[in-house]
């Protein structure tokens, strides 16, 4: 059965803040989408959530369709691993834009019925399968490692004042592990591409209700957008939905 996707994104500035530091990434032509959210002073944090988009977007448009999920692996890694050594020579480059960094949440879909993530940081992928949602990412962030612990609960965690602080980005060493995972795609899935100002504002049952509602990815997208602003907004909010379904024959 050959599979197509529809999507929709979306990246809204908040209610608090003075910039827009997410970008987002839709290349459905080669099934890659991606949301990344910058950190840094004088903008820099724009710059490098934008450099990650770029130099993912570079890697994985050089995938063929007949792509193998070994291969997408590889290239989400390159891809990332790409962004980070960009972000850094840019950093030294211009001394304004030392310490900027990034998050990045990279999802592959494969025509061959596979779909890839790669992902460092605290942005975050979910899929809607069965009228379940099943986070698909761990947070690199300090309050996390207290929840593996069992010192926090993940709701504790999600409203913990300092529930931002990362242990894992873009932009601080040469080095970086990248998370990866993947499996079969199977017709209606739903994939769900989300930075923090969107999960930090939602419970994990408010967030799975809303994503998981019937609607178009455009619907879906907007309702996330609106939920998270009218419960404060106080980061910005990216969103992207991807929903697969099965191509109807010609
Ligand atoms: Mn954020």
């Amino acid at each position: 059965m050959s599979l197509r996707w529809t999507y929709a994104g979306r990246s809204h500035i908040g209610r608090v803040r003075d910039l827009n530091e997410d970008a987002w990434l839709a290349e459905p032509a080669f099934g890659a989408f991606a949301v990344t959210d910058g950190m840094g002073g004088h903008a820099a944090g724009e710059v490098a959530a934008r450099m990650a988009v770029e130099a993912l977007s570079e890697r994985l448009a050089a995938l063929t369709a007949d792509a193998t999920a070994a291969a997408a692996y590889d290239a989400l890694e390159e891809g990332i691993l790409a962004a980070n050594r960009a972000i850094l020579e840019e950093a030294e480059r211009d001394p304004r834009k030392r310490g900027m960094g990034t998050t990045v949440t990279a999802l592959m879909l494969l025509p061959a019925g596979q779909w890839a993530l790669g992902h460092v940081g605290d942005s975050r992928a979910y899929l809607l399968r069965d009228g379940g949602c099943r986070r698909l990412t761990e947070d690199h962030t300090v309050v996390q490692e207290l929840v593996r612990k069992g010192h926090l609960t993940s709701e504790q965690a999600r409203v913990h004042p300092r529930a931002s602080v990362l242990t894992r980005a873009l932009g601080v060493e040469p080095k970086v592990p990248v998370d990866k995972r993947g499996g079969q795609l199977l017709a209606g899935d739903r994939f769900l591409l989300c930075s923090d100002g969107l999960t930090a504002m939602l419970s994990e049952g408010r967030l799975a209700a809303l994503a998981g509602a019937n609607g178009t990815a455009e619907t879906v997208t907007e309702r996330l957008v609106e939920a998270a602003l009218a419960a404060g907004g106080a980061d910005n909010v990216t969103v992207v939905v991807v929903d697969v379904e099965a191509e109807e024959p010609a």
